[in-house]
């Protein structure tokens, strides 16, 4: 297992492709990497590159770059956020929102999927996967309400067609449950490749709703985990705040390091206000300590919340989410795909005060 770690401080597409490419030439480089290669960026919803939420399109063209000069035939496939059908008419809104045209790799447009197995773990993923030689892992670097931490492992979720992931909220409601799932699908999946865009990452209550923060870094790994592992370090936390990531810490002692010498962010990024310190008290007591989103003056009624809730606590009233808080499990995804940034986060007095202390003292590096 190999990680490089280079810097480079902005988008400017020479200083990208030049960072990228030593970056997997110091892994060892991509021979290996013939044929079809899917490019999976994080492409979450209809966002412009420029509000942090999608990795970020000179990254993903130094990468078809790189993989066409071995030969390869990059092809990017992306299945956007819940709330949006995965369907030829939303991915063509998805490639021209996000960017993601003209960079030189083929856009995906088959909307079909299929069952696909590892050892004892399975999951139903959009088809290409099964068409290409190898994927390229391509997240972007930001903090995540639900998972803490949305990196390399995460970002694979995203080949879970539609609407298909919010089976995987309502059936595991569990946070390390659910971040075991995201695991087994790394496996699964196993990305020859995967190279974080984290020049400009997300602190706070990401993925969606954070505060954009300029990181600086690229991450070429071969092993998803490793690159995760890596991105905790550059922002400045221990692995122990990323639910399944610290009994997977030792992954560095078996490494091989490249690239620049590493100096954690500081201050370190912003945890999102979800993290609190419930696992203290008990699940029972976890929805006092748990921040609880709440619906502002924004909202349109658009219902997409409604349709993206797993347990159908969400209602619109006079044109208005209204969110029941007893059948509310905290997933928090009805604030990462509102197109308004319309959810707010809520933390009372007590759980703010628990969090910071145990944020101070337990997490931050
Ligand atoms: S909260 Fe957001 S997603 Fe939900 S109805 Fe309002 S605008 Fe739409
Ligand atoms: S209302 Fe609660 S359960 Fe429903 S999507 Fe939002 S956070 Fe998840």
């Amino acid at each position: 297992m190999r990680i490089a770690i280079l810097r480079c401080p902005d988008y400017d597409e020479e200083r990208v492709f030049s960072a990228v490419k030593k970056a997997v030439e110091l892994i060892g480089g991509i021979d290996g990497l013939k044929g079809k290669i899917l490019l999976k960026p994080n492409l979450l919803g209809f966002y412009h590159s420029d509000r942090g939420i999608t990795t970020h399109p000179s990254v993903v063209k130094a990468i078809a770059k790189l993989t066409k000069s071995f030969g390869g035939r990059p092809v990017i496939a992306d299945s956007p956020g819940m709330g949006i059908p995965y369907n030829k008419e939303s991915l063509k809104k998805l490639y021209k929102t996000t960017q993601m045209e003209g960079l030189g790799a083929d856009l995906n447009y088959n909307t079909e999927f299929k069952g696909f197995f590892f050892q004892d773990k399975g999951f139903r993923l959009i088809s290409l996967v099964g068409e290409v030689d190898s994927v390229i892992n391509i997240p972007k670097l930001k903090t995540h309400s639900y998972t803490v931490l949305s990196c390399a492992v995460k970002n694979l979720f995203g080949l879970i067609p539609g609407f298909d992931k919010l089976g995987y909220h309502s059936t595991l409601p569990k946070i390390e449950d659910f971040s075991s799932m995201l695991f087994c699908l790394a496996d699964v999946v196993q990305p020859k490749l995967t190279i974080v865009d984290g020049i400009v990452g997300m602190e706070g209550d990401g993925p969606s709703g954070g505060v954009i923060r300029r990181v600086g870094w690229i991450i070429v790994s071969d092993n998803p985990i490793l690159a995760d592992l890596a991105a905790c370090r550059l922002i400045g936390w221990k692995p122990e705040i990323v639910p399944g990531l610290s009994e997977r810490a030792k992954l560095f002692d078996r490494c091989e390091w490249f690239g620049d010498e590493v100096m954690p962010i500081s201050p370190p990024f912003r945890l999102p206000q979800s993290v609190a310190p419930w696992k203290r008290f008990g699940r029972y007591l976890k929805p006092f300590f748990t921040a609880k989103p709440v619906v502002s003056m924004a909202c349109i009624g658009c219902e997409i919340c409604k349709k993206t809730c797993p347990r159908g606590a969400i209602k619109i009233k006079e044109g208005r989410a209204m969110i029941d808080d007893l059948l509310c499990i905290r997933c928090y995804c009805c604030q990462e795909l509102c197109p308004q940034g319309a959810i707010l986060l809520k933390n009372s007095v007590l759980a703010k005060t628990l969090s910071y202390l145990v944020e101070k003292r337990i997490y931050r590096r």
